[in-house]
């Protein structure tokens, strides 16, 4: 930890629509991940009462936001979507020197969240409720969705752009004001996000920003007693004891957590075309995603061929630098992830057959920053460590199995439930594994990860809690139902109707 005055790139908090230096004398060096030379950011940790006065300014923000029409303040996400769209490049190598995915999947992720704000920009035009026929005459009766206040928005480092958008933009157009806390080690681009909904027009205090730990300015922001709602998006501890803080509170939670996503490859499988979508989800963004492929659940019939031209294409996977040309994977984000992902090696090595990696990267163009080799395990216990844990690295273990039913059972194994994915063209076994399993999100003869902006994300058992992310469900956890009953008969109610 350094202190406030080694260096000029402080990060500020976001509070009241004024950008302002955290009291704190306390600051967290970021470093680029695939330099470590080259300090990226300072992030202060803000005091809690920082903390308060972003909450306090989002509460005098509320009535004001609230009482504008939803149509007017989808005009801020559009602009919003046009401003991020022509700071597309930047941002997405900002995001990259501070996170350390490629070029390549941070401007995907710029893309996606393009394509959120557009899609919620329109939805601030259909936040409509139901009308519906009252039992009683001259009655009329109908629903709308109203925003629920100050809701906080607490996010990783593993989508540093996606994320706080995917929370923020169906809050802010449903009506609600917020306090983002993003994750300490990626400051710069949440910042760069709060910026584009600054000039987008945001009035004053509608969006606050508080940069700092979790265990201090986040559980002020959990245990507030002005915050309506939280959405978090992290790990399983955390996650769970927020879920439990806010139901105590009788706040709204939604939890978003791990995943062990499982590709299931059946013996009639396009295999060339199944080995593609394993490498890809396992190994972009170096397995750092929720969503990443960490488990080929394999028919044995076709086994040996489906790993050797697995091994073969993971062996062509250029790792490195995401900023330079042609880099396949970049760096882990931080020391503590690469202890996490070097200790999960060890212990596949003692439960599994290690067929490609599984070693840390060293020497030229690696011995400053934080790099892993793709690796594959063969021959893997389905309930082994590896098979059950999430371990976000670019770690992927193949499991084999007699057939489909195997297939399943081993699927559904695990304790999360988030994103899955199955190769057959048969039809039976498709509609089969659609009905039977558990994951939020199910890919047919596609990758695991990737989701489109108009569509629910989010996971079932241990993943998640709470409604959906993105698509139209998303809007519906940041709104409350009234339900409006209008009588003009003028006239006393006939109880016998009842
Ligand atoms: P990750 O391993 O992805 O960093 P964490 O769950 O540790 O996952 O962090 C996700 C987010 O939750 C970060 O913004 C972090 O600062 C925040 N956080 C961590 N601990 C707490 C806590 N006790 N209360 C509220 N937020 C927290």
């Amino acid at each position: 930890m350094a202190t406030a005055a080694s260096g000029p790139t402080i990060a500020r908090n976001f509070i009241e629509g004024k950008w302002v230096e955290s009291s704190s004398k306390q600051v967290v060096e970021r470093r680029n991940p695939a330099n470590l030379d080259e300090v990226v950011a300072r992030t202060p940790k803000s005091t809690r009462e920082e903390m308060r006065m972003a909450i306090s300014a989002a509460v005098a923000a509320f009535p004001g936001w609230r009482d504008t029409p939803a149509p007017v303040r989808g005009r801020v996400l559009s602009k919003a979507t046009i401003l991020m769209d022509q700071q597309k490049e930047e941002l997405a190598r900002l995001l990259t020197r501070e996170e350390g995915k490629t070029l390549k999947d941070s401007l995907g992720e710029v893309q996606k969240s393009i394509n959120i704000l557009e899609f919620m920009t329109g939805e601030a035009r259909r936040l409509g409720g139901e009308t519906l026929p009252s039992e009683l005459p001259r009655n009329f009766a109908y629903t709308v969705k109203c925003p629920l206040g100050v809701v906080g928005a607490i996010t990783p480092w593993n989508f540093p752009v996606s994320i706080p958008v995917w929370k923020l933009a169906p809050a802010l157009v449903a009506g609600n004001t917020a306090v983002l806390k993003p994750a300490e080690i990626t400051p710069l681009t949440a910042s760069a996000v709060v910026r584009i909904f600054e000039e987008a027009g945001l009035p004053p205090g509608v969006l606050n920003m508080v940069l700092g730990s979790g265990s201090e300015i986040g559980d002020e922001l959990v245990k507030h007693p002005d915050v309506r709602a939280l959405s978090f998006t992290g790990s399983n501890d955390v996650g769970s004891a927020l879920y439990a803080s806010g139901a105590r509170l009788l706040k709204k939670c939604q939890c978003e957590m791990g995943g062990k996503n499982p590709l299931i490859v059946l013996a009639d499988a396009d295999l060339p075309l199944a080995v593609e979508s394993a490498v890809f989800g396992a190994f972009g963004s170096a397995g750092q995603r929720c969503t990443a492929t960490s488990r080929v659940i394999v028919e044995e019939a076709v086994a040996d061929p489906f790993v050797q031209m697995l091994m073969d294409r993971a062996r062509m996977l250029k790792v490195g630098d995401g900023l330079a040309y042609g880099i396949d994977l970049g760096p882990l984000v931080d020391e503590h992830q690469l202890e996490t992902v070097l200790r999960y090696l060890e212990i596949g090595k003692k439960e599994a057959r290690l067929v490609v990696g599984g070693n840390q990267l060293m020497g030229q163009g690696y011995d400053k920053g934080h790099f892993v080799a793709p690796t594959v395990f063969d021959d893997v216990p389905w309930d082994s460590v590896i098979a059950q844990e999430e371990i976000f690295g670019p770690v992927l273990s193949v499991i084999r199995v007699p057939d489909f039913d195997e297939a399943m059972r081993v699927a559904n194994s695990v304790k999360y439930g988030l994103a899955s994915s199955i190769y057959t063209n048969d039809a039976t076994r498709i509609f089969e594994f659609i009905d039977r399993i558990e994951t939020g999100i199910v890919h047919v003869n596609s990758p695991t990860v990737g989701g489109e902006a108009q569509m629910p994300f989010g996971g079932m058992k241990g993943t998640g809690v709470g409604l959906r992310e993105m698509g139209r469900v998303a809007v519906d956890f940041y709104t409350e139902i009234k339900a409006v009953y209008i009588d003009y008969t003028g006239q006393k109610r006939q109880t016998s109707l009842y």
